[in-house]
This record gives structure tokens, C-alpha cells and sequence, in this order.
């Protein structure tokens, strides 16, 4: 689904990204995870296409994507502050994706009842996304990433701001729904154990560079450094 080829990014002859290799399958949910300013975020936006790389390829489905703008990618972005259209109510948000690509009315509404079903949400297509909670608001962002059907997600601390508990609930049911839908994922989190529970496969950064690539059993049994052992905590 996604290859990255010695994808290098600098900002101020600083690589923050540098020679970066990474697969990920078809139905495959892969986290990165890794220190803050390790760039994991500049991962996702040079796949969307946000943040173009000084060096490297990005292929989705086989196609180098140099030269292709966010919208035609078929990625869905998620990030932490979700930006939410506080005006419109939770259809007129989950719509947008659809609008844009000229959906027909009666296609759109069947289409939002179905994802707010998906995330959890029936029926609140009227309500105000100012009044909801964090966490439905979080579904709200979640089903209109999803709209579009893309056919890589990826999601930036998506649930960021949660407590706990309901942290908890949420990657029991992503990880359901991901396999339900085949989606494709590639998630950045701060939260080891949510990386754990989601992912096919972990991914630590460091400084630019992947550390570690394996199934969250292999990265735990068998850090490949002192690094990612003291990142995952062992040593503490
Ligand atoms: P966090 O966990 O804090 O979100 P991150 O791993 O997502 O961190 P990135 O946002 O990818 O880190 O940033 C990687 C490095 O690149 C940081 O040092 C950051 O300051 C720098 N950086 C990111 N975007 C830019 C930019 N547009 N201009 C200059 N430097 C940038
Ligand atoms: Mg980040």
C-alpha cells in the first residue's frame, strides 16, 4: 500500500527526517511512536503530501506520488485538534469530504447515518459539535476522515486529549472497525500501550531515523537498542 524510500526532509540543513525506509501493507494499522521531535508528524504530512521531501519516494499502491497533490492521494488525515467546522453541525462535518467530491444529497446522507453508526455515533447528525464531548467530537473527526473512503488513514494523536479510560474504549473499538472496514492505518501516538493495542507492527523513531520496525511482541521482547529499551521504559 505504502513504501517510503530514503525519504529525507530538512528544515534548516537539520534532517528531520533522514533516508527514511518504511512498507506498510494492505489492511496493515502500523504506530509510530518515538520522542517528541523525532518527526513522526513530518512522516504523515510528507505522505499526504503537505510537506514535500528533499530527497526519496513516496509510493501508495505501486505510484510514486512527486508531483501529486493531498487531495488526489486518497489519504485521510486525522490530527490531534481536529478542527472540527464549529458552525456546522456534526452532518454538515462527517459531508465535507463528500461535498467536495460532488457526491449526490441522497448518497451523502446515507453515507454519514453509516459512518456515525460506525464511530458510535446513530442519529446525532443534527447536533451541534460545540456541545459535544471530547470524545465525540473525536468520532466526529474519526468518521469524516473515514468519508471519503481512503485508502490510507492516518491519524495524528487521535486521541490525544482523552482521558484514560475512554482512551481505552476508543482503540478497542478503532481496532474493530479497522478490521471490519480493511482500512489501512498509519497512526502516530505518544501512548505505548495504545500503540500496543492497535497496531500490527511499531515503528520507534529517533531523531530523524527509524529505530526499530517490528510486531509490538518483537519490539518489546527484543528492543534493537539501548535506546528504544530505555524509550519503552525497561530501564525505569
Ligand atoms: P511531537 O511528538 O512533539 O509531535 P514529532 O515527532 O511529531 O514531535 P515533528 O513535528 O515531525 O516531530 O518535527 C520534527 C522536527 O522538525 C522538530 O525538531 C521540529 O521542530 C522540526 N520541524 C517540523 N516542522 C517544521 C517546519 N515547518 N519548519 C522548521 N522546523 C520544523
Ligand atoms: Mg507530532
Amino acid at each position: 500500500m505504502l513504501r517510503l524510500e530514503g525519504v529525507t526532509v530538512r528544515f534548516g540543513g537539520r534532517a528531520v527526517l533522514d533516508a527514511v525506509d518504511l512498507d506498510v501493507a494492505d489492511h496493515e494499522t502500523v504506530c509510530v511512536l518515538g520522542p517528541s521531535g523525532s518527526g513522526k508528524s513530518t512522516l504523515l504530512r510528507v505522505v499526504a503530501g503537505l510537506q514535500p521531501a528533499h530527497a526519496g519516494r513516496v509510493l501508495l499502491g505501486g505510484r510514486d506520488q512527486g508531483g501529486v497533490p493531498p487531495h488526489r492521494r486518497g489519504v485521510g488525515l486525522m490530527f490531534q485538534d481536529h478542527q472540527l467546522f464549529p458552525q456546522r453541525d456534526v452532518a454538515g462535518n462527517v459531508s465535507f469530504g463528500l461535498r467536495v467530491r460532488g457526491t449526490g444529497r441522497a448518497e451523502t446522507e446515507r453515507r454519514v447515518a453509516e459512518l456515525l453508526d460506525l464511530v458510535g455515533l446513530p442519529g446525532a447528525q443534527k447536533r451541534a459539535v460545540g456541545a459535544l464531548s471530547g470524545g465525540e467530537q473525536q468520532r466526529v473527526a474519526l468518521a469524516r476522515a473515514l468519508a471519503p473512503e481512503p485508502r490510507l488513514l492516518m491519524l495524528d494523536e487521535p486521541l490525544g486529549q482523552l482521558d484514560r479510560g475512554l482512551r481505552e474504549r476508543l482503540v478497542e473499538e478503532l481496532r474493530g472497525l479497522f478490521g471490519r472496514l480493511g482500512t489501512t492505518v498509519l497512526a502516530v501516538t505518544h501512548d505505548q500501550g495504545e500503540a500496543f493495542a492497535l497496531a500490527d507492527r511499531v515503528v520507534v523513531m529517533r531523531d530523524g531515523r527509524i529505530a526499530q520496525v517490528g510486531t509490538p511482541m518483537e519490539v518489546w521482547r527484543r528492543p534493537a537498542s539501548e535506546f528504544v529499551a530505555r524509550f519503552l521504559g525497561f530501564d525505569n
